[in-house]
């Protein structure tokens, strides 16, 4: 039985949940599986690039459940009017190996996301954090700024984003929520009097969005945008002057703003600080600073919550593995015990008109085709 999570079954699951619950409730999850880190198998992402963008595999086990999600990043596809990211997963069973659940990832991955940015900030960022400075206000923003509403009680947001149009979203999205929102006019003016930063910005190119001058004792940077080779957010001065905590050290090299520091530039993998084998802000005027990426842990953590929240409610289930008595005749699926000779027409005359079409669009070889 392959359960399967849609956009539909999502949209009903947040709205039932509460949307800041679920945020909470999926950071707990992600928290546990960080926990326990060593548990899992891992290694960074096997990376399909091409000009137009990054297409992804998140594979993880536990060795009791396996996990894999497929994204992609394409920057340029606002421009076409289609997401930058969007992403379908796959939860299995180790033992036997059959799927248990195919979930929708695109909402899941803004909400995963944000959880682990703010299970991130609640380690590393000041306890008496209380504004947020959020640069670049695509698809993310408003999990972020809800993740960091919901577990840090940040209320007061400084926002800024290069189009005009995604800050009026932003700004409507929100609305009605009790968030204080200030319109910032650059990421400069929106980084004054912050203390947390969050950069979500999407361009393939080593960007700068938050520039060294504006950085300021105590403040904790999440930045979740740098995430691929070749696109980063961060000027290296940013980066020189942080405690730097990242997901998975060997895929961050890669993908993270680290790429642009050199190869052996010390990081903390957060999942310790979080074990309570490393510390986390040692001092309030200590700037930290997490380089995410997204790492496959997350995703499995996601999808384990997901099946969790669902397995009391009927979702679809769909026909994808064989439930057969022999598990050997799975030619017997196939109705082949009735199956005329070499050459004839199986049940033609009971095919709808467009399968009939398609049987005959099919060229045999003059061998099978009689
Ligand atoms: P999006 O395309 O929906 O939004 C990006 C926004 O950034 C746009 O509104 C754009 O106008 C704005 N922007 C671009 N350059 C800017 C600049 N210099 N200053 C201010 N704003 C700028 O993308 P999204 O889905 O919101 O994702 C944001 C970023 O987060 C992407 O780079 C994506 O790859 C990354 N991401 C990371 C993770 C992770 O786990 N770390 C997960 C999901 C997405």
């Amino acid at each position: 039985m392959v359960r399967y999570v849609g956009l539909e079954t999502m949209k009903q699951l947040v709205a039932a949940v509460g949307v800041e619950p679920l945020l909470v409730g999926l950071t707990a999850a992600i928290e546990a599986d960080f926990a326990r880190w060593e548990a899992f198998e891992k290694a960074p992402r096997p990376a399909s690039h091409s000009p137009h963008g990054v297409i992804e595999l998140m594979p993880t086990t536990d060795g009791t459940h396996y996990a894999f999600k497929y994204v992609n990043g394409h920057p340029a596809n606002a421009a076409l009017g289609k997401l930058t990211v969007t992403g379908l997963g796959v939860l299995a069973d180790v033992a036997t190996g059959y799927p248990l659940l195919i979930s929708e990832m695109t909402l899941l991955t803004a909400l995963r996301t944000a959880a682990t940015s703010a299970l991130a900030a609640r380690h590393l960022a000041r306890r008496d954090a209380r504004v947020m400075a959020l640069i670049g206000l695509g698809a993310q923003s408003e999990f972020q700024a809800l993740a960091f509403r919901a577990l840090l009680g940040i209320e007061h947001l400084r926002v800024y984003d290069v189009d005009p149009a995604a800050t009026r979203k932003f700004v409507r999205n929100l609305r009605g929520r009790g968030l204080t929102i200030v319109e910032a006019a650059t990421a400069q003016e929106a980084v004054a009097g912050a203390d947390i930063v969050t950069t979500a910005t999407a361009d393939k190119r080593h960007a700068s969005v938050l520039p060294p001058e504006a950085l300021r004792p105590g403040m904790h940077i999440n930045a979740i945008g740098g995430d691929c080779p070749g696109k980063t957010e961060l000027h290296p001065d940013v980066l020189r002057a942080a405690s730097i905590f990242v997901e998975f050290e060997p895929q961050t090299r890669i993908e993270g703003d680290i790429q642009l520091l050199a190869p052996d530039h010390p990081v903390t993998e957060l999942w310790r600080v979080v074990a309570g084998a490393a510390p986390g802000r040692r001092d309030d005027r200590e700037i930290t600073l997490f380089d995410s990426v997204g790492f496959a842990v997350e995703d499995f953590a996601a999808l384990r919550f997901i099946e969790a929240q669902v397995a009391a409610i009927g979702v679809t289930v769909l026909d994808l593995v064989p439930d057969l008595a022999e598990p050997r005749d799975l030619f017997g699926l196939l109705d082949g015990g009735a199956a005329p000779p070499l050459g004839q027409p199986m049940v033609t005359t009971s095919l709808p008109a467009a399968w009939r079409a398609a049987k005959a669009a099919i060229a045999l070889p003059p061998s099978a085709s009689g």
